[in-house]
């Protein structure tokens, strides 16, 4: 199967599958690339040109050390290249972990009996998200299992609320969702609540690990899971999120199937994933997954930074999934936003007797394996040359979707990102920062404000950053 975007999208005929396993591993048993043709297709990737399968293909069939170096060290140019040295910061918020799915890898599966099961009310949430805000938090995610409960109109009702807390000078700004795929209308109905990504993980682009993994529910539907982000678009919802749980399947036919998915998307709608998520399998109550994919830490670097070079315009999202050191040496080859501050054990946020650092998992989906405050989060970007942000001014100002305007509007970045991004760390910095981290953050400020001379009005963001000292709040360009 030649991809044909043409065939995907039959104005009122439902949304056809496009992965087809054949093709990709067709692609990745191709005779291996020179190292001639790894360079061009780095370059071609430094042209900030996405690249097509075969292309990504032999990225992910390099082992020679020397051509993986290149690799890895093109994905850190063009990260530099593209997004600069903002790092976006969220938290998950788990809404309910009751769940109608079997999935072997999760520990909300419907078969975990042991697994204490809870739904945040209005009062739990909202408490929730005023722990949050006093720790600076000003975009979440929504996470929530698979169960009739939780509605496309229950869903629709949280993002309200949680956009309707405000403690002190805290409030979220943005809020995205990780929840079961809808039905066209049930995607209006949260869009018009004022989400902003909605993501859904396909786990595995692999139909035979896919139908494995998955034993029961509404979730063994490859097709209708893989098609579900088709459905968003055509409610309007252009700004998802895609992912693939790394340790189901070969994680080289991943990325393909990520690839062909972003493919997909702005072959069909001019839009390709707002961002693409990677997380690997980590340890559940009730995990049952065979060791045999599970991805090591030199593959998982390698991929990332294939995953960059693939797809020069996505954001890349990087959990706490992953250890702090993976994270850092991660971080440099494309990833664009991180969580911090994360706790899954539902109502754990507000509730100051659950342990930062023991995880009970009979409580939580999966472990984590950085545990550390935003606090700490912030300071050692901060230390490292990277610019917290808490930007939101995009989806505020109604530039969705359209995010390849950012790359497309020559020097947006640094006329709206970068001056955004120091913004949300000057409030940040007055308003949660302990006294040594915040001498830090504005030395890093005014190292930055230095570099955006020429691009955009520095005393103007020297006027906003003054004005948010004296009080002032939200200010964006
Ligand atoms: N219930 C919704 C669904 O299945 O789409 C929301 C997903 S779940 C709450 C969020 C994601 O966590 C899943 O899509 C999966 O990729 C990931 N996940 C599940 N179990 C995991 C584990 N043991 N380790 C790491 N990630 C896991
Ligand atoms: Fe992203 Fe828009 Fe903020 Fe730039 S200004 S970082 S594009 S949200």
């Amino acid at each position: 199967m030649k991809f044909k975007p043409e065939e995907y999208r039959i104005k009122d005929e439902p949304m056809k599958p496009f992965i087809d396993p054949e093709e990709i591993w067709e692609y990745l048993n191709q005779a291996p690339a020179t190292a001639e043709q790894i360079k061009a297709i780095i370059q071609k990737s430094l042209d900030k040109n996405r690249l097509n399968l075969q292309e990504v293909s032999a990225l992910v069939n390099t082992t020679d050390p020397a051509l993986v170096a290149e690799i890895l060290e093109g994905a850190r140019e063009l990260k530099k290249r593209v997004y600069g040295n903002r790092i976006v910061l969220f938290a998950p918020l788990y809404i309910g972990n009751k769940c109608t799915n079997n999935c072997r890898y999760c520990g909300f599966r419907t078969s975990n009996k042991e697994a204490e099961r809870v739904t945040l009310n209005d009062a739990e949430i909202v408490a929730a998200v005023e722990a949050l805000e006093e720790t600076g938090q000003k975009r979440l995610i929504l996470v929530y299992g698979e169960h009739p409960l939780y509605s496309p109109e229950y869903i629709a009702n949280n993002v309200k609320l949680v956009y309707g807390v405000k403690k002190d000078n805290g409030e979220i700004r943005r809020v995205n969702i990780n929840a079961a795929p809808m039905e066209i209308e049930g995607f209006r109905i949260v869009k018009e609540a004022g989400i902003g990504t909605y993501q859904v993980f396909q786990e595995t682009y692999n139909q035979d690990a896919y139908a494995a993994y998955h034993l029961g529910g509404k979730k063994r539907d490859f097709d209708y899971r893989l098609t579900s982000l088709d459905r968003a678009q055509e409610a309007g919802l252009d700004d998802v999120g895609i992912g693939a749980l790394f340790g189901l399947y070969d994680w080289r036919y991943e990325v393909l199937g990520l690839v062909r998915h972003t493919n997909h998307l702005e072959a069909c709608y001019n839009v390709g994933p707002h961002t693409i998520s990677f997380p690997r399998i980590q340890a559940a109550s009730e995990l049952d997954v065979d060791p045999k994919y599970l991805v090591s830490d030199a593959d998982f670097v390698k991929l990332v930074a294939i995953l960059r070079l693939a797809v020069p315009y996505t954001g890349m999202i990087l959990t706490a999934r992953e250890s702090q050191q993976i994270r850092r040496d991660v971080m440099q080859f494309g990833v664009s936003q991180i969580d911090g501050g994360t706790k899954l054990e539902l109502g754990a946020y507000a509730d100051k007797e659950v342990p930062d650092d023991n995880q009970d998992l009979k409580k939580e989906q999966f472990k984590i394996n950085d545990n550390r405050s935003l606090a700490e989060i912030i300071e050692e970007l901060v230390e490292n040359e990277y610019i917290p942000s808490f930007c939101t001014a995009c989806y505020r100002l109604g530039r969705t979707g359209e995010h390849f305007m950012e790359f497309s509007v020559p020097g947006f970045i640094k006329r709206y990102c970068t001056p955004n991004a120091l913004l949300t760390l000057a409030e940040y910095l007055v308003d949660y920062a302990k006294p040594e981290v915040a001498k830090k953050g504005w030395a890093l400020i005014e190292r930055e404000l230095l570099l955006l001379d020429g691009h955009q009005d520095v005393e103007e963001v020297r006027r906003r950053i003054e004005k948010i000292k004296a009080g002032t709040r939200d200010l964006y360009f």
